[in-house]
C-alpha cells in the first residue's frame, strides 16, 4: 500500500467505517478574519483551548475571539480575557449540536454550521475550520449549490451523492492547510448548514452513497450547466480518458434555458482574430469560407485546421464549444449550443429527467457511463490511483 493510500484509509475511511465520518472544511476561507463571535444554537460547547479544557459555551450563549499580534488567539467570554491560545477547540456535547459565527468589522453576514469549530492560527492568520458529519456537509453543499434549480427530489438525491462523492475524491486538496475542503467553489460552495428540509431528508435517504467505476474507484464527477444535446469526452477537454466521463446524446436539456446562445462578429475581426492567434490562412478564399461556415451537428473536437475548439471558446469567453457559423452580411453569427465544459453530468438535462419522473439512478448512470452507485464502506481502501 503507497503512504497516501495508507493515509487515506487512517484518516478518512476507517473512521468512515466505524460510522464517525467526519470532514475539516475550512470556513470563511477566501475572507479577512480577525475577530469573531461564536454562539451556540444548539447543545453545550466544551471550550478547549491549546488541548486543555477551559469553558463551557450554553446554548443561546457567545463568546468572542481575537487574533492577537498575528500569533495568539485572545478568549472573551462576558468581555474578560480568559486567556491566549494557538488553537480554540468547540466541541459539541449534545446529541445535535450548531452554532453561528459572525465576523465582527465585515459585512459578511452571520452564518450557522453543524458540529464542531476550530479555531487557529495559520500563517500569522486567523483560520476557521469546521469540523463536520460528512452527511451534514453534504447537505449544507447541495444546499449552497442546487437550491433554487429545482425542487425535486431525485434532483437532490443526485446532487447528494455526486457532492459527497466529490468530498472523498479530493479530501486532501487542502491538506497543506490543515483541513480537507474548503468552502468556496475553487472545492465546492458551502455557505451554511442545511436549513431546507427536503435537501436534508434526500442527503440523509442516500446516506453514504458514492459513485464508483467498474473497478470500484470513485469517480471524478465533473458536470456543467448544460451539454446542448451532447456531452464530451472527458479527453477532449482535459486529456485524461476515463472509462465514465464519455460523450452520449442528450435529448433532455435540449430545450431548457442554456440549451442555445448566439454570439456575433465582424466577419474582417473573426477572420483577423483566426490569423493573428492561430495563423490561419486567410489569404486562400476557399479557407475564409470554411472559417465562415463551420457546420457542427455533432460536437467536433477541433475547427477547421486543426485549432483545438476549446481554445477557440476560451479566447473568445464563449458559453461552450458547440457552435456553428453563418455569414450575415459582413458579420458572423455564431449559433450556439449549450453552457460549460459539456463533460460529464448536464445539470438541466439531470433536473428535466428528474422532472419527467425518472430515478436518480437512472440519471447518474445516464451521464456517468458504466458506474454504480454503493456506500463508501464497500470501498476497498486501496483504489487511489
Ligand atoms: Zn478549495
Ligand atoms: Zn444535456
Amino acid at each position: 500500500m503507497k503512504l497516501k493510500q495508507l493515509y487515506f484509509f487512517l484518516l478518512v475511511l476507517s473512521p468512515l467505517l466505524l460510522n464517525a465520518a467526519k470532514l475539516d472544511i475550512g470556513i470563511f476561507h477566501s475572507m479577512e478574519k480577525n475577530e469573531i463571535t461564536f454562539t451556540s444554537i444548539t447543545g453545550k460547547y466544551a471550550v478547549i483551548g491549546n488541548q486543555t479544557i477551559i469553558s463551557n459555551v450554553l446554548k443561546n450563549n457567545s463568546v468572542r475571539i481575537a487574533i492577537f499580534q498575528d500569533s495568539l488567539l485572545n478568549f472573551y467570554q462576558n468581555d474578560t480575557l480568559i486567556g491566549q491560545y494557538q488553537e480554540i477547540r468547540f466541541s459539541g456535547k449534545g446529541f445535535i449540536n450548531d452554532f453561528s459565527i459572525k465576523i465582527e468589522n465585515s459585512p459578511t453576514k452571520l452564518r450557522e454550521y453543524d458540529d464542531d469549530l476550530i479555531v487557529r492560527i495559520y500563517n500569522n492568520k486567523m483560520q476557521l475550520i469546521n469540523h463536520v458529519d460528512i452527511e451534514n456537509y453534504t447537505a449544507g453543499v447541495v444546499q449552497s449549490e442546487a437550491l433554487g434549480s429545482s425542487t425535486d427530489l431525485q434532483f437532490f438525491f443526485v446532487q447528494a451523492i455526486t457532492c459527497r462523492t466529490y468530498a472523498l475524491v479530493n479530501y486532501l486538496k487542502h491538506a497543506e492547510e490543515g483541513f480537507n475542503l474548503c468552502d468556496d467553489i475553487h472545492c465546492q460552495s458551502y455557505s451554511s448548514r442545511c436549513h431546507h428540509a427536503d435537501i436534508t431528508r434526500a442527503t440523509a435517504r442516500t446516506s453514504g452513497e458514492v459513485i464508483v467505476d467498474e473497478d470500484n474507484r470513485m469517480i471524478s464527477a465533473a458536470f456543467h450547466s448544460n451539454c446542448g444535446g451532447q456531452t464530451v469526452n472527458s479527453e477532449d477537454v482535459w486529456t485524461i480518458e476515463t472509462s465514465y466521463l464519455k460523450s452520449i446524446r442528450d435529448t433532455f436539456c435540449t430545450h431548457e434555458s442554456n440549451a442555445h446562445w448566439e454570439y456575433a462578429m465582424k466577419k474582417e475581426d473573426w477572420l483577423h482574430f483566426l490569423k493573428e492567434k492561430y495563423n490561419y490562412p486567410i489569404e486562400d478564399k476557399k479557407m475564409q469560407t470554411l472559417a465562415c461556415t463551420y457546420v457542427q451537428n455533432k460536437r467536433k473536437v477541433f475547427f477547421e485546421n486543426g485549432i483545438p475548439l476549446k481554445q477557440i471558446r476560451h479566447d473568445l469567453h464563449l458559453r461552450s464549444t458547440f457552435f456553428s457559423l453563418e455569414q450575415k452580411g459582413d458579420s458572423v453569427l455564431f449559433h450556439g449550443r449549450g453552457y460549460g465544459h459539456g463533460v460529464g453530468l448536464c445539470q438541466q438535462g439531470a433536473i428535466k429527467m428528474a422532472n419527467d419522473g425518472l430515478n436518480y439512478k437512472d440519471i447518474i448512470s445516464f451521464y456517468y457511463s458504466n458506474t454504480s452507485i454503493i456506500h463508501y464502506s464497500q470501498l476497498h481502501y486501496d483504489f487511489m490511483p
